[in-house]
């Protein structure tokens, strides 16, 4: 599999540490607010890459982590805790907030059919590993203490920067939106592994540690949990564009610093979700939630449908219109599936010819557009047989997570002929204008638990899920 690597800056061939098998870190949410479609963009490319490296036949180890402590409303270290803001306005605790928008985050990743990683971890839970290994970076000369706070020392290393193309006189003060001068630090790209000199009177989550009472700062935790679960040999990590600098420049600097080696080989990075050419972003109050979506009456799955046609690494570009269009080719699709009938032999060269194209495509730098472009080339196919195409797309589907299938063949209904003979008798009554005898028929299938969806392409069916 070949994979675009921020570290190198090329497209290389992915080799794990361990043959076959995955160690996966990706940066979870920080649980102050609801994600955006934005942030969203990013796990659905996580959860692709995941799927893809377990479908070309490896076994992934992935890791998560939530941010309930520790992020600054600036990346720099300075300006206000996030989650303690959340907390005062809402008029809730900081582990409530946390909570509350932790369940609401997986809610949303559900919905999108974004797997949960096998191991989710909060920032809270794991305090006393990040004071190991600032007591460890402090012994080995990498971090001091100032003001108060511990922190990291750049100069310390040679290479800081390896994961961008920026230069130090970049970062220096007032050129990145956000970065303040701080008194303490010996050098302005120093960062903060441990907070005392806490500037938040109402700082609710206080630790004690050898450095006095205090709360860790954002890129501890990602190390932290990372080698924690993943030991010290991580495969890939992943986040969004906006994470390449400062948070995954400083968690390889802390990182490595620890552990004495190299630590992660392939970093991978989702471009951003923008609004009229900026960033979707809370600060930029531009943002748009799955649940307004569902509000305008979109299908969250056209969302993950619009994502899979466009490449992880270019910008994507949102507007209402290009969601109406990606779901006007989603129901679409659903209902040419919703057609195929359950027929005939399996087909085993076509399968095996059509299933490579498919993973040749995700192999490519996860080209999701043309793994797409090979489901469409399925459907189109005259020479396979119903069985095949549908044998192929449930198979995809385990990669693209479009419920393709399972809405309508995993269950299809025992009276499947007969709904659609229901489903062409109300679309002639509506042409004829009979509508009381149209809803009719919806009425007496809906009382049946099937539901109908109209879509431009005409109508499919739905099987409501029992509760
Ligand atoms: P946060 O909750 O702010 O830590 O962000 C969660 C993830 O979303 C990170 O991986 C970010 O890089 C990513 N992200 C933030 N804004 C966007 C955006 N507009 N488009 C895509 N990804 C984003
Ligand atoms: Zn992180």
């Amino acid at each position: 599999m070949k994979i675009y690597n921020t570290l190198t800056h090329k497209i290389e061939e992915f080799i794990p540490h361990t043959p076959e098998v995955v160690k996966m870190y990706t940066c979870g949410p920080t649980v102050y607010h609801y994600a955006h479609i934005g942030n969203l963009r990013t796990y659905i490319m996580e959860d692709v890459l995941e799927k893809t490296l377990k479908y070309v036949g490896y076994y992934v180890q992935r890791v998560m982590n939530i941010t309930d402590v520790g992020h600054l409303t600036s990346d720099s270290d300075s300006g206000t805790d996030k989650m303690v803001d959340s907390a005062i306005k809402e008029k809730k605790s900081v582990l409530e907030i946390a909570e509350y928008y932790t369940k609401a985050f997986f809610d949303d990743c559900k919905r999108l059919n974004i797997r949960k990683p096998d191991v989710v971890s909060k920032a809270t839970e794991n305090v006393d590993f990040y004071i190991e290994i600032i007591v460890k970076l402090i012994k080995d000369g990498f971090a001091y203490e100032s003001n108060g706070n511990i922190y990291f020392d750049i100069t310390k290393l040679e290479d800081y920067y390896k994961l961008t193309n920026h230069q130090i006189d970049d970062m220096v003060v007032g050129v990145r939106e956000g970065v303040e001068e701080d008194s303490g630090k010996k050098n302005q790209g120093d960062f903060v592994l441990w907070f005392t000199k806490s500037k938040f009177q109402d700082q609710e989550l206080k630790w004690n540690s050898p450095f006095g009472v205090g709360y860790p700062g954002w890129h501890i935790e990602c190390t932290g949990i990372s080698i924690k679960n993943l030991g010290e040999f991580l495969d890939i990590h992943c986040g969004g564009v906006d994470n390449i600098f400062p948070h995954h420049t400083n968690e390889i600097a802390q990182s490595e610093s620890f552990l004495g080696h190299k630590w992660c080989n392939y970093w991978v990075h989702g471009e951003h979700l923008n609004v009229k050419d900026a960033k979707m972003s809370k600060s930029k109050g531009n943002i748009l939630t799955v649940s307004v979506l569902e509000e305008e009456g979109y299908n969250p799955l056209s969302y993950r449908y619009m994502c899979l046609n466009s490449h992880y690494r270019k910008i994507l570009e949102f507007s209402f219109e290009s969601l109406k269009s990606s779901e006007n080719a989603y129901l679409k699709l659903l209902n040419r599936i919703s057609m195929i009938k359950t027929e005939g032999d399996f087909q085993d060269a076509a399968y095996k010819d059509y299933n490579d194209k498919f993973m040749e495509a995700l192999k490519d730098d996860m080209n999701t557009a043309n793994a797409m472009t090979v489901l469409y080339d399925v459907l189109k196919d005259e020479t396979l047989n119903g069985k095949t195409k549908l044998d192929l797309i449930r198979s995809f589907d385990k990669v693209l997570g479009l419920n393709l299938i399972s809405e309508l063949h995993e269950s299809v209904h025992p009276q499947h002929e007969e709904i659609l003979a229901l489903i062409d008798r109300r679309a002639e009554l509506k042409k004829e204008h009979k509508f009381t005898e149209a809803d009719g028929i919806r009425e007496e299938l809906l009382e049946r638990g099937i539901e109908l969806i109209d879509t431009r392409e005409g109508t499919i069916y739905k099987i409501r899920e029992v509760e």
